[in-house]
């Protein structure tokens, strides 16, 4: 039997995945080069179909790296001189601040405890701040940062730029990128692919800011893609070095099926599912939602407080449906529910039966 995978990255893959992988392998895609025009053809494409599903203008440019997390080093390499601001409430987001430690950056910090989120009225930009880095989907707690409160955020400090981390939740956030100067995510949560491709979505206001960086000789921007060697080969649908060209390809054919779906009918759906977890968790006594303010609790990872996590994670497997964890010490008393397109509604109702029992 085939389990269904409710994890929050590598999760379920789209139903899609299996018959564009075929293809990819009967037209050779592993094989072709990518200076070719064979190549170019299918990042244009993918680019295309990105940009149609999450609205990005020509300001921006659509480049690919290892993964996500790459993106926290490349953007605090490349729009960063001497300051970043973090706002942190979890892992993940900690992670995204550790890294500007790492990289000697004087990184400012806005915490809260885990299951809290913000708003933009606690949040105050220090003012020598270059980089706003916000986290919308925070993975390890389950908690959101509205759009909206981002947006209004950038409006109050349009001098500095707006980096999102989306990796747990795009295509669901609709983030206005005339606003947000920059944004990125990795494919193994909603896209439903495998691990092993991250998005990077950059400005002209970001490509700037790394061209000045790199003229002050004591800058160092990494040497691996910087945002101009990246921008550069843009210009031609290229990659500076050998990228993942299946997956590439792969992410422009999900993309295709979103928006053949729809973005509305994709996001109205992931609300749906996710009302219908949450409206489980309140009304179970067994479970509860963990994160306590309705605003700030995740569409797409909905984490939930239980006594004996590890007997629910195998009563679920008994019936072939895999729950994630909770992360890191949360594991003994959190379960985490990935709640993206990959899975139906009529599999979140079957898992919440499973859950109920
Ligand atoms: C998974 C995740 C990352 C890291 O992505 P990788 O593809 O593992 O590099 C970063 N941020 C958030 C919010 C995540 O959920």
């Amino acid at each position: 039997m085939k389990n269904t995978y409710f994890t929050p990255g590598p999760a379920e893959l789209f139903p899609t995945f299996a018959r564009h992988l075929q293809t990819a392998m009967d037209e050779q895609i592993g094989s072709i080069s990518h200076r070719s025009q064979r190549f170019r053809d299918i990042y244009k494409f993918t680019d295309e179909q990105l940009r149609i599903l999450l609205t990005i203008p020509p300001t921006h440019g659509i480049f690919f790296t290892g993964s996500a997390s790459e993106v926290w080093e490349r953007v605090l390499f490349n729009c960063v001189e001497h300051e970043s601001f973090h706002l942190v409430n979890g892992s993940f987001s900690q992670k995204f601040f550790d890294y500007a430690n790492s990289l000697h950056k004087y990184a400012h910090l806005l915490e809260k405890p885990f299951g809290e989120g913000f708003d933009v009225a606690d949040v105050e930009v220090p003012e020598y701040a270059e980089l706003v880095c916000l986290t919308h989907n925070e993975t390890s707690s389950g908690v959101q940062m509205r759009p909206a409160d981002m947006h209004k955020l950038k409006r109050k400090y349009p001098k500095k730029l707006f980096v999102v981390d989306m990796v747990s939740s795009a295509p669901h956030p609709n983030l206005d990128f005339g606003l947000i100067d920059s944004a990125f995510f990795s494919v193994q949560k909603a896209f439903g692919m495998p691990a092993g491709l991250g998005v990077w979505i950059a400005n002209e206001a970001c490509l700037a800011k790394a061209e000045r960086l790199q003229k002050y000789e004591s800058m160092v921007t990494g040497a691996h893609h910087t945002l101009p060697t990246l921008w550069k080969h843009y210009q031609t649908f290229e990659t500076p070095a050998t990228p993942n060209v299946l997956y590439i390809y792969l992410l422009g054919k999900i993309a295709e099926d979103f928006n053949r779906i729809g973005i509305d009918t994709i996001r109205r759906q992931t609300e749906e599912k996710a009302r219908m977890l949450y409206k489980f968790l309140d009304d179970s006594e067994q479970y509860a939602p963990f994160v306590k303010q309705e605003r700030h609790r995740s569409q797409t990872v909905i984490v939930a407080t239980t006594n004996s996590p590890a007997d629910v994670l195998t009563k679920a497997k008994q019936s072939g449906m895999v729950v994630g964890s909770g992360y890191g010490k949360f594991k003994d008393s959190q379960i985490r529910i990935a709640n993206f397109p990959a899975v139906s509604i009529e599999q979140v109702s079957a898992l919440i039966n499973v859950l109920k029992n």
